[in-house]
């Protein structure tokens, strides 16, 4: 049973089935959100790391709106699926989240954009101190007896956000800068998860280890530890810590580039051939003419473009999927169009649905296409698609 997303911030995996808004969907691209991989990927990562630490805690990066899915899908998913702990990226995502998810543990990446510390209390937010600054503004709320326990981010070689070498040492020299703050989690982030080999493995997980025994010892707590995202699980004990942050994996990017996916994938994406027409030899196709027939081409145009994510890089790259054969994209990719040859493929008439992400296309193969990480794949996913929920 399928329908569509619900306007109201309910959750979608669990309410009453919907009929799709039924006078539309014929010419709107369909994004097709499977709950059940979804919750799965989450269970088989937590699995992935209770296996290197049995006690260990296994989150779910939320932020960017679920990297383009619906926070409003996933995060319900997720939480069915046992998941208990959410990062957000900023404040904003972190109140809407609160939303959806009233009595669940949520931090704010980012940290505590100034003046805004009340707002943490108010919707009981776990905030990740970057800076200094940071912690003296926390400290100023943190004696209140409803004050959340902080994450405090140690930089070991990011230098993007988190307290650095020079920081930690102040930190450690008068550590009653931290005055009432409680230290729930120490954390820090891998830069080259991804490639298992890299040296900074390594060298961050150690000076983490170091710097974390330092600063608990300074400050006379016992703050918990959070290392891995969804690349880092796969990296054994070296990002072992008592909570992972995955978020990519979740939604079935794959954490292993260098071998197959371990995940289910979340994601169908189909759009709709409008027209059909044929062209002569020699006729060019789309914006600027990049592609010329070569031969008498019949051309689909259907209903997706670059306003929906599909990124114009990858113009004349792009491939799509109908009854298990491949076609290929021509032409510039546009705002709301994209153009297939499909001389070869006579089955696909106006009204057909050309499939763009599913088992065998990937997020990955979209990345490739426009040479651009599965990431920035994701979070590029348009607001525009019909979002159909699969449920749990
Ligand atoms: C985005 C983010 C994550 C999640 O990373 P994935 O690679 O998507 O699993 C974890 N930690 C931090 C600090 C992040 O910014």
């Amino acid at each position: 049973m399928r329908w569509s997303r619900p306007i109201a911030p309910i959750n979608p995996c669990f309410a009453a089935p919907r009929e799709p808004r039924s006078v539309i969907a014929a010419d709107t691209a369909t994004l097709r959100i499977d709950c059940t991989a979804l919750a799965a990927n989450w269970q088989r990562l937590d699995a992935e790391n209770r296996q290197t630490t049995p006690h260990a805690a296994t989150g779910a990066a939320v932020k960017a709106n679920a990297y383009g899915i619906g926070v409003d899908i996933a995060a319900p998913a997720l939480l069915a699926a046992g998941c208990r702990h959410f990062f957000t990226a900023t404040l904003d995502e972190a109140v809407a989240l609160r939303a959806l998810l009233p009595n669940i543990w949520i931090a704010v990446l980012n940290g505590i954009p100034r003046g805004a510390a009340r707002e943490f209390l108010a919707h009981r937010l776990h905030p990740v101190l970057n800076t200094l600054p940071d912690l003296a503004d926390w400290q100023a709320v943190a004696a209140k007896p409803n004050a959340p326990g902080a994450l405090l981010h140690l930089d070991t070689g990011m230098a993007r956000l988190g307290l650095d070498a020079d920081d930690i040492a102040a930190l450690i020299a008068n550590p009653a800068q931290l005055g009432a703050i409680k230290l729930d989690y120490l954390m820090s982030h891998f830069a080259a998860a991804d490639i298992p080999d890299a040296p900074s493995n390594a060298a961050q997980s150690s000076l983490f280890a170091a710097l974390s025994a330092q600063i608990a010892k300074s400050c006379g707590q016992t703050p918990k530890t959070s290392l891995a995202n969804s690349a880092a699980l796969f990296l054994g004990p070296r990002a072992a810590s008592d909570l992972a942050r995955p978020g990519y994996a979740l939604y079935g990017g794959n954490p292993t580039p260098a071998a197959p996916n371990p995940m289910r994938p979340v994601l169908h994406l189909a759009a709709p051939v409008l027209q059909i027409r044929e062209i002569p030899r020699g006729a060019s196709v789309g914006y600027n003419a990049t592609w010329s027939a070569p031969r008498r081409t019949r051309v689909a145009t259907i209903a997706i473009g670059y306003a929906d994510g599909i990124l114009r890089a990858a113009s004349n790259r792009l491939t799509a999927r109908h009854g298990g054969a491949t076609i290929q994209q021509i032409g510039r990719v546009s705002m709301d169009l994209l153009t297939f040859d499909v001389t070869d493929h006579p089955a696909i008439e106006r009204g057909s649905r050309l499939t763009l992400l599913d088992e065998v296309q990937t997020i990955e193969t979209l990345a490739e296409q426009a040479n651009t990480s599965g990431y920035e794949i994701l979070t590029s996913l348009g607001p525009r698609y019909r979002r159909v929920v699969e449920p749990l």
